[in-house]
């Protein structure tokens, strides 16, 4: 009776680690995808020169800014 209920357990402990290897698994394998999207595309701003990932960037106009400082001052050269 003991021994089944010990088996038991034991078969419950075996399955939740695998279980919990299979899920750190998937969650490195996942890592690599997430990172591709954040590869961020530099470029230069037309009033400063800096440059900026384009995620971070203005738009005015139909050109990119680094900041909306920059995109202001465009607004003002035009
Ligand atoms: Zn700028």
């Amino acid at each position: 009776m003991l021994s089944k209920l010990i088996f038991f357990i034991l078969l419950g402990l075996l399955l939740f680690v695998l279980w919990q290897k299979k899920r750190v698994a998937r969650i490195r394998r996942e890592e690599p995808v997430k990172k591709v999207p954040e590869a961020k595309k530099m470029v230069q701003c037309p009033i400063c020169g800096v440059h900026f990932a384009e995620v971070d960037g203005v738009w005015y106009n139909g050109k990119m800014y680094c900041s909306g400082q920059c995109a202001d001052k465009a607004k003002a050269r035009s």
